[in-house]
């Protein structure tokens, strides 16, 4: 039998006014080459080596596909349902509705315009964390990549092992379909939603199971008074259910270190109200930090100490949260709510630049959920993950493209979006996603509205 020859790869060379590398200077009039799933070529058109499809993109800003370090996908039919709420109540009502309002399909849907809207804002990276496989299901139907951290709960020490085994046939079924696109993580909610026995059942299971964790930590002042002193509103919601409450370390982070989470593979969401010593033992244990500057505005939680965490060298990225906190997924919004907050607060200039704020959004998401190997930045040998976002008159004139795509994003047009070399929307449109489920998910968001309102929902 003679080998196989059918096998044809194909080169594409996307050509723009300006190409923005991040791990190098911004390039005019540059390309990049791509061959399969992978970047070959990164210069100076003028220098480009023929062959191949051209895909001429004009006036446009071809950068590295956005790296989204926290989502929610299957809460994107909350977009605007839960406004205002004090936290405990807004997680509060925010698991009745899932309990007593939605369906799987509705996740599903949800999950589906999800991923549709994060690609239309240039997003090709998802860390999601849901407990249910919706989200997972949705970034393999529309070809994004990302890391499915499936969610478990139990305040109660009583439930460890129950909900331990929930988790591992969860895991199982998923990893069966995990791709080289989509990977599997776990993630122990949050120090209100899980206790500290299966806080360290979930490390020993991950550790194990060779898996990633994401766990929100040290988000809110509820959180805080529930770990340091065992009050608050948090507190009163456990003792109602009947679980004991009271002191459980000195800080949320101690929680963690002591069920032996800070190490590498593991993702800290938010770490709004961490200290600055803090801040360096996290960069120190390899931990990353998914920073979501909106999401923590927005709850009134407060403002990530950024430039402690950029000090001491951690992987630190920015996410968005889930649409019921934000409520839209631009991750350039989140880079540029990070850099002028920064600066409102140290009163300085020449804090968080285009450059470092752009980065925070690509490779440094990337370094954050360990990928930086593969995404994050156009370099050769690197996955073909591009954004191509259109210059219209009315974004113009673009002196500094960095500048353009973090201070001035919102006159941008998504041209492109490709994944492992795969194009995913072109001029705007999201491949294969049906506009139908817009329908559905309104549909959903009404039926939670009307439960909202109802005398017995409280
Ligand atoms: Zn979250």
């Amino acid at each position: 039998m003679p080998p196989r020859t059918d096998r044809v790869s194909v080169r594409t060379r996307y050509h723009a006014r300006w190409v923005v590398p991040v791990s190098h200077p911004p390039i005019a009039d540059g390309t990049v080459i791509t061959e399969d799933d992978r970047i070959v070529w990164v210069g100076p058109r003028a220098d480009a080596p023929a062959g191949g499809i051209d895909d001429d993109l004009g006036d446009a800003i071809l950068a590295p596909g956005l790296v989204n370090a926290h989502t929610h996908l299957d809460l994107t039919m909350l977009r605007g349902a839960l406004e205002d709420l004090a936290f405990a109540d807004w997680v509060g009502t925010l698991i009745r509705a899932k309990r007593e309002v939605l369906t799987a399909a509705d996740l599903t849907d949800a999950a589906l315009l999800g991923v549709a809207e994060g690609l239309s804002a240039g997003i090709t990276t998802y860390a999601d964390t849901a407990d249910n496989d919706a989200p997972f299901r949705a970034m393999r139907t529309l070809g994004v990549r990302g890391i499915a951290f499936r969610e478990v709960f139990g305040p109660d020490p009583a439930q460890r092992d129950a909900s331990l085994a929930v988790l591992d046939a969860a895991v199982r079924a998923m990893r069966a379909d995990a791709t080289p696109l989509v990977q599997i993580g776990v993630s122990p909610h949050a120090p209100y939603s899980v206790s500290d026995a299966l806080f360290a059942a979930v490390a020993a299971y991950a550790a194990e199971q060779g898996l990633p964790v994401a766990v929100h930590i040290a988000e809110s002042d509820a959180e805080d008074q529930l770990v340091k002193n065992g009050s608050g509103p948090f507190a009163e919601r456990l003792r109602a259910r009947g679980i004991a409450v009271g002191a459980r370390g000195a800080t949320a982070l101690t929680l963690l270190d002591r069920a032996g989470l800070l190490r590498s593979g593991t993702l800290l969401i938010h770490c709004v109200r961490v200290s600055t010593a803090q801040t360096a033992q996290i960069a120190q244990a390899g931990c990353g930090v998914a920073h979501c500057p909106a999401s923590n505005a927005k709850l009134g939680h407060g403002v990530a100490p950024l430039l402690d965490f950029l000090a001491a060298h951690a992987r630190v990225g920015l996410g968005t949260d889930s649409m019921a906190s934000n409520n839209a997924m631009d991750l350039l919004a989140e880079a540029r709510l990070a850099s002028l907050t920064q600066r409102a607060r140290s009163q300085r200039a020449d804090v968080l630049p285009a450059a470092a704020a752009l980065r925070l959004a690509t490779l440094g998401s990337a370094e954050a959920l360990r990928l930086e190997h593969a995404i994050g930045s156009l370099e050769v040998g690197k996955q073909a993950d591009l954004v191509a976002f259109g210059i219209p008159a009315v974004a113009q004139p673009v002196a500094d493209p960095e500048a353009a795509l973090v201070f001035a994003h919102t006159a941008l047009t998504v041209r492109r979006v490709v994944v492992a070399g795969s194009l995913r929307v072109r001029d705007g449109a999201v491949l294969g996603f049906d506009p139908a489920t817009a329908g559905r998910v309104a549909d959903a968001a009404r039926r939670v509205s009307e439960w909202r309102r109802a005398p017995h929902a409280g």
